[in-house]
């Protein structure tokens, strides 16, 4: 950790209060931010802040601007080397593209291969923080938490569990599932920047004793999360009613693993009763609007988890989503909600960045220290600089304020536009901005 003081100037956009709830985009224009021990102690005006602080460190980041750090509420480590296994709905694309990939993690060596371009596919793309959904072999999962603490990077993840309908070479059974998630509890949970996340991989592929296991090991774990799917495809959920007997969260919530801690992917074909069930219980749902096109599993009724109360973040969903990218997310949420006409929630790009940074900050119990430059939170931040006479720095050039800007951001902006990424005020991501003064 950086524990001198330092002064980064830039502008600085984010989103502390919801734009669901009438809050705007905070700009601060020639601002500046004061760091020591990797948080943010001061912030205002650059020249102000100078004043008071004529001998720190200066890193200028003027030209762009600066983001918090994204937070993916919903990603898969064992996925990244098979991004863009297009034209399959979501069983199909599991058995032939997804699920033999995850096979492979079985030799920890591969799964090392594989942690390592999975943390770096994150932080090159301006994601800080994730809730990983693990592997299904515990030695993977230690490594994929062994490379996000190499690197830096902030997430919450563990073990996969399933033991039935897909392939066998993946299955577990309770009293190893919870022998297993306890010993990666004890050598994960609260080190550094890592906590563990109880993972049924969805009720389709587990059983009612490997549920009541999960349960075991969430009331276990004091501060473990819970994060599985629910209500993604058609086809998936006529199956876990048949399976279950219940609807989809109810499988879930009947063994306890419906809370405040809860983070459950897609919900695209949620009931009436199903919303109401998760508002009343403080869980929420990792909206993965790249995947659900890609898949072709529907249109997130975002409208509707909004009127019931749902609280909703972004996520990924990589590798049935198209990349890590939380701003091609925000254009496709966007473009969802366009295409649902007046059944869809119109969003600014405000809504984008905060249902990229701050709502998936809270989502994870992690809002008091990140999510945005707010005094007292971890200096977790990326620089939007692209190159030169790209369409994004044409765009940002022609901008008539930040909200614009914001705009041309989501809609042109990839991982190439990030041009530095901090943790915790540490840089995690080589490309190194200026150092003046
Ligand atoms: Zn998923």
């Amino acid at each position: 950790m950086n524990s001198t003081m330092t002064l980064y100037r830039g502008t600085f956009l984010d989103t502390p209060s919801d734009p669901f709830s009438g809050g705007t985009l905070r700009t601060e224009q020639d601002g500046a931010l004061l760091v020591r021990d990797g948080v943010i102690r001061a912030r205002g005006g650059y020249a102000d802040l100078r004043r008071e602080h004529p001998e720190e460190e200066l890193v200028d980041l003027t030209g762009g601007f600066v983001l918090p750090g994204f937070v993916d509420t919903h990603v898969h480590f064992p996925q990244v080397r098979v991004i863009g296994g297009l034209g399959m709905p979501l069983l199909d694309w599991l058995d032939q593209c997804a699920l033999p990939e995850e096979a492979r993690l079985a030799d920890p060596a591969y799964a090392e291969g594989v942690a390592t371009d999975f943390v770096s596919g994150l932080v090159g793309a301006g994601t800080t923080t994730a809730l990983v959904f693990g592997s299904h072999f515990a030695p993977a999962v230690d490594t994929v938490f062994a490379e996000a603490a190499r690197v830096g990077l902030r997430i919450t993840s563990g073990l996969v569990v399933s033991d039935r309908l897909i392939r066998e070479d993946l299955f577990t059974d309770p009293d190893r599932a919870r022998e297993e998630s306890l010993a990666l509890a004890s050598r994960w949970h609260g080190v550094g920047r890592a906590r563990y996340a109880v993972t049924p991989r969805f009720s389709l592929s587990c059983s009612e004793r490997l549920l009541e296991a999960c349960g075991d090991v969430l009331r276990t774990v004091p501060g473990a999360m819970l994060t599985s799917h629910v209500n993604e495809n058609t086809r998936e959920i006529v199956t876990v009613e048949e399976l279950c007997g219940c609807d989809y969260v109810t499988s879930y919530d009947r063994h306890g693993l419906v809370g405040p801690s809860t983070v459950l992917a897609h919900n695209v074909h949620p009931t009436d009763p199903e919303l109401a069930l998760l508002a009343s219980r403080g869980a929420a749902v990792a909206h993965c609007p790249s995947s659900n096109a890609a898949l072709g599993s529907g249109l997130f009724p975002l409208a509707r988890h909004r009127a019931h109360g749902v609280r909703v973040a972004m996520g990924s969903d990589v590798g049935a989503g198209t990349g890590f990218s939380l701003l091609k997310e925000g254009l496709q949420a966007y473009v969802a909600q366009q295409l649902l006409a007046d059944q869809g929630h119109p969003l600014t790009p405000a809504h984008l960045l905060h249902l990229a940074t701050r709502a998936g900050a809270e989502a994870l119990g992690l809002g008091d220290e990140v999510g945005d430059f707010t005094i007292g939170r971890r200096f977790d931040a990326q620089w939007i600089k692209p190159a030169p006479n790209t369409p994004l720095d044409v765009g940002l050039a022609h901008a008539t304020d930040p909200t614009d800007a914001l705009a041309r951001t989501f809609a042109l902006g990839n991982p190439a536009d990030v041009h530095s990424v901090w943790i915790e005020g540490d840089l995690v991501r080589e490309t190194k901005p200026a150092l003046v003064g």
